[in-house]
């Protein structure tokens, strides 16, 4: 069943902002030309808003933003305690987006996801689909090192078993109804790119270019980089314990070969004595060893899924009688 599609739709646009002084206030501006059009063309409703996250900011971001909630109608803000990264500061804007939209879209706050996608990203929701992902149609301006370590990125996620969409970063509309789904998603490790498209329904995809970020510094150097591509693996995929146990089967396997090889040597009396008896065990308790801790693995990946608590399944239509 396709999403319920309302002509005149509450759109919510939730940004984190983590000390972004030197461009909320031209983000705020650009947007609100674009949603004053899109409500004068009838697209969206006139309370449709802005939702500013402010992710335990250490600049002036909070205090921009509660002036920009006094000036512009549009503006509403929330703030976080502390600095909980990306990932949770954009769950925050959702979760609490979702009370009073029927869509919401999440944007960064510099304004590298080009803003006249929105239409398109409206189209789509009338055209029944409940996620809309934003897919980068070109990384010509990424650096060469950005760009392959993206795509190394996406690679080792597809290689792991996590389900990702290929240069989607959370650039994203999704529905109230997709939203309280994404709610009884209760881990805390939270790898948002990966987690949307465990729910379904119908989706669709609208291609952008991403531009440079026009004031301000990346909040995402490369040890956040790696660290996100880890959490994104360790936090969908129980893939690396599973490697483990691979791992000791192949060693046991290759030291009871070998175990052969020196015991013929050894009754062959060609070896120094002692050392076939050496050997043999050195090989064994290390083929042993990795694999029981493949073992214990895989019950700590079991945990590992039961802690997590997600939804086994989600009703997307009934018709009961
Ligand atoms: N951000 C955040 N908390 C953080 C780091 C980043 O809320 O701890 C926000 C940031 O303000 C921006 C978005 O996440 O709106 C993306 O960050 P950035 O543009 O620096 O990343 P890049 O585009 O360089 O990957
Ligand atoms: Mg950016």
């Amino acid at each position: 069943m396709a999403a319920q599609v309302k002509e005149n739709p509450i759109l919510y646009i939730v940004i984190p902002c983590y000390n972004e002084e030197a461009v909320i206030e031209e983000t705020v501006r650009r947007l609100t030309e674009k949603i004053d059009g899109m409500i004068e063309q009838k697209q969206v409703a006139s309370n449709s808003r802005f939702l500013l996250v402010n992710d335990g900011s250490k600049d002036r971001t909070w205090e921009i933003i509660c002036r920009l909630c006094e000036e512009n109608p549009y503006v509403s803000g929330i703030s976080l305690a502390h600095n909980r990264g990306h990932q949770n500061a954009l769950l925050a804007g959702l979760m609490t987006a979702r009370k009073y939209a029927d869509i919401v879209i999440s944007m960064d706050a510099d304004l590298q996801d080009d803003i006249h996608a929105v239409d398109r990203f409206v189209d789509e929701y009338k055209k029944g689909a409940d996620i809309v992902y934003g897919v980068r149609s070109s990384r010509k301006k990424d650096s060469f090192f950005k760009k392959y370590t993206a795509l190394a990125f996406y690679r080792l996620m597809a290689a792991m078993g996590v389900e990702t969409v290929y240069n989607h970063a959370d650039y994203r509309l999704m529905t109230k109804r997709a939203l309280d789904e994404l709610a009884k998603f209760k881990e805390v490790n939270l790898f948002l790119r990966g987690i949307i498209p465990m729910i379904g329904f119908q989706t669709a995809t609208v291609e952008y270019v991403r531009e440079e970020r026009f004031a301000g510094e990346s909040k995402y150097p490369l040890g956040k980089m790696i660290s996100f591509a880890i959490e994104g693996i360790t936090s969908c995929s129980v893939k690396p314990l599973r490697l483990i146990t691979v791992c000791g089967m192949i060693i046991s396997l290759l030291s009871f070969i070998y175990l052969i090889y020196v015991i013929v040597g050894g009754l062959a009396g060609q070896t120094v004595a002692g050392w076939a008896t050496l050997a043999v065990l050195i090989c064994f308790f290390g083929g042993a060893q990795i694999l029981c801790i493949g073992v214990v693995g895989e019950y700590i990946g079991k945990i590992y899924n039961e802690t997590k608590a997600r939804p086994r399944y989600i009703i997307e239509e009934a018709r009961l009688k």
